[in-house]
């Protein structure tokens, strides 16, 4: 496996390249996974924090003309701040969901079905909400790679927030939507490449699928808050992860709600099973 030493480009296939941002955390992994694709033309997947050491190492790998497109999955801040900096190293355009973003200026918004064409790749977008509303995957179409930003990570689970726009609903019908490509690999926001891409996507639902299974059984046997469901279901997870897990089963009570099966406010409410 290419090493995921920080802002040391790795190949990962003829036309990908990984540059690991040096964040690394309990939310972030190893890092942000910076994705170079293409080699005389190159489009820049998530740039990642705004870092000097980042950018030299992305313009290093690829040469300063070359970067024609910086694309952006999210604009989580692991994800987008970097594309500030690079731009103006390179003059490369900056692509997203949106340019109405605050927190970076993108000069042109693309969707679902739109293509970024170099001279010798295809990446196809696939709008992807469920972790963020304007969540975006790419498809790279000669070597069947999904670039999947924080919907799908690699050693880990995504966390999907409200809080940062997060919706579960929406998660489940992107990873049913991700699960019918035929793919030969994904590119995580972070972690290692995955190889065997819909048994990780399988994966993925399952845990999710049980989650909501367990959290619904709970809140059918009595009353519940989140805390209560985070005590009963997450006792051997570290403190630091808590915040985190009360998100995702605020999240998925969220989901069982506007399905009619459970009421309750909000994440410090009582909320009950409708039977
Ligand atoms: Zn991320």
């Amino acid at each position: 496996m290419p090493a995921m030493t920080p802002d040391v480009p790795s190949a990962l296939s003829p036309l990908v390249r990984r540059i690991v941002a040096a964040n690394p955390s309990h939310m972030t992994g190893p890092g942000t996974n910076t994705y170079l694709v293409g080699i005389d033309e190159v489009a820049v997947i998530d740039p990642g924090p705004d870092s000097k050491a980042h950018t030299d190492a992305i313009v290093g790998a690829a040469g300063r003309q070359r970067v024609r497109w910086i694309v952006l999955t999210h604009t989580h801040s692991d994800h987008a701040p970097g594309a500030t900096r690079l731009a103006q190293v390179t003059g490369a355009e900056v692509l997203a969901f949106s340019t109405r973003e605050k927190s970076v200026k993108v000069t042109r918004s693309i969707g679902d079905g739109d293509t970024i064409d170099g001279t010798e790749f295809r990446l196809a977008v696939l709008h992807a909400p469920g972790h963020a509303p304007n969540h975006l995957c790419f498809h790279l179409d000669e070597e069947r790679m999904l670039f999947t930003g924080d919907t799908i990570l690699g050693g880990m689970y995504s966390v999907v927030s409200p809080s940062t726009g997060g919706d579960m609903a929406q998660y489940f019908a992107t990873l049913e939507r991700l699960r019918k490509l035929r793919l030969r690999s994904i590119a995580p926001g972070h972690g290692e490449l995955i190889d065997e891409p819909r048994a990780r996507i399988d994966e993925y639902l399952q845990h999710r699928r049980a989650r909501e299974k367990q959290i619904l059984g709970l809140v059918r046997r009595g009353p519940c808050t989140v805390k209560s469901i985070v005590a009963a279901l997450y006792a051997d997870t570290p403190e630091l992860l808590l915040p985190v897990a009360a998100k995702q089963i605020y999240s998925h009570l969220k989901k069982l709600r506007d399905e009619g099966r459970v009421t309750g406010r909000d994440q410090r409410s009582t909320w009950t099973a409708i039977s």
